[in-house]
């Protein structure tokens, strides 16, 4: 696919909204780093966004709003959350949040989990963007898995170029590091990433935030990070073709029983990761013992899948702490100009 570039124009950002609304992937700017962004009330969408990074992994994606009435639509908001946004939105905050019972947002957005990251940037291409396109946009940062963030478009063309619709150029990135996640779904606010805001001045704030421990379970401020996984409540049995009793199957591919639940019957494995969430949880019922899931091939999209499938299958190897779970972290450097070596990195 040729990957447009589009100029942060009134026409540009009209595009752009066409693209996006017609579930097509659009990097844009915000004030942290660039964002491949996609409807993130669309399934396709939102896996597409796997597809494009290369991401090995379902982690969350932060969803961007354009203002503070939008995101009270997608997520339940505390008086401490309200603070929080009233001082920093928009801004390089992120805020993780209850998910609304009506959102309407994909489940792949928060990889299957009850809790939404939610930010509204400050960045006015960003904003025109949010707006002109009506839904919110899932987007993590612009750039394949394991490269560095991108600041500007051409290390957006450059790491994804061919692999979504459109770029919409707005310049350098003014704080060119990512947004700081603060998790306040819980009793205790919980410092999950450091980043654009300094913790200290959300501290000035709501008072102390907590550290994640994952490897401390019984630490008050664990449950945050030990949430971050969703899987069902019933055991999964991996690479099977029949159900054994008890069990429902959750099939992929044309030779699944018609009956069955499937992923993707032509065996197409962005379906496969679309589905993904919504299916573990269709099945994860009373009445239903384990779940046999059929082989799903570990290649593109199939490996992220197979993670989560194997995540979900011995929930108890999982502490929550996930290794590329910070891939797009990087170093805290600040803005640098562009150089070639990190172009083509
Ligand atoms: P990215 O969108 O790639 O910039 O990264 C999103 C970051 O937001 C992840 O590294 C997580 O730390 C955090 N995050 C997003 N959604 C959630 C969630 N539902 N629960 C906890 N952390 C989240
Ligand atoms: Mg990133």
């Amino acid at each position: 696919m040729d990957t447009q570039i589009l100029s942060a124009s009134a026409d540009g950002v009209a595009r752009a909204a066409e693209l996006l609304r017609a579930g097509e992937l659009v990097a844009f700017p915000t004030e942290t780093v660039y964002g491949l962004g996609a409807d993130a009330t669309n399934d396709a969408a939102v896996a597409a966004i796997f597809a494009a990074k290369d991401r090995p992994r379902f982690n969350p994606l932060i969803v961007h709003c354009p203002d503070l009435a939008a995101v009270e639509r997608l997520v339940e908001m505390d008086d401490r959350a309200r603070e929080l946004a009233a001082t920093f939105w928009p801004g390089a905050l992120t805020l993780v949040l209850r998910r609304r019972p009506d959102s309407g947002l994909s489940l792949l957005v928060s990889a299957g989990l009850d809790t939404v990251a939610v930010r509204v940037p400050d960045n006015p291409f960003a904003q025109a963007l949010l707006r002109a396109c009506g839904r919110p946009l899932a987007a993590p940062s612009a750039n394949r898995s394991s490269e560095i963030s991108a600041t500007n478009s051409v290390h957006v063309t450059a790491s994804l170029g061919g692999r979504i619709a459109a770029v919409l150029d707005g310049g350098q990135c003014r704080v060119g590091i990512e947004s700081t996640v603060v998790d306040v779904s819980g009793p205790a606010a919980v410092l999950l990433r450091p980043g654009g805001v300094p913790a200290e001045v959300i501290e000035a704030v709501i008072g102390p935030l907590a550290q994640p421990d994952p490897k401390d379970a019984a630490s008050p401020r664990s449950p945050g990070m030990l949430s971050r996984h969703y899987a069902p409540s019933i055991p999964l049995r991996l690479d099977v073709t029949e159900r054994e009793k008890g069990e429902a199957l959750l099939g992929f591919g044309p030779a699944a029983p018609k009956r069955a639940l499937n992923l993707s019957r032509k065996g197409d494995l962005q379906e496969a990761a679309a589905n993904l969430f919504a299916m573990m949880r269709a099945l994860d019922v009373p009445g239903i013992r384990g779940i046999a899931v059929m082989p799903i091939p570990e290649v593109g999209l199939g490996r992220a899948i197979n993670d989560r499938l194997r995540r979900a299958a011995t929930p108890a190897a999982d502490d929550g702490d996930d290794d590329d779970w910070h891939e797009d972290r990087g170093p805290a450097a600040p803005c640098r100009p562009l150089d070639d070596g990190e172009a083509s990195r």
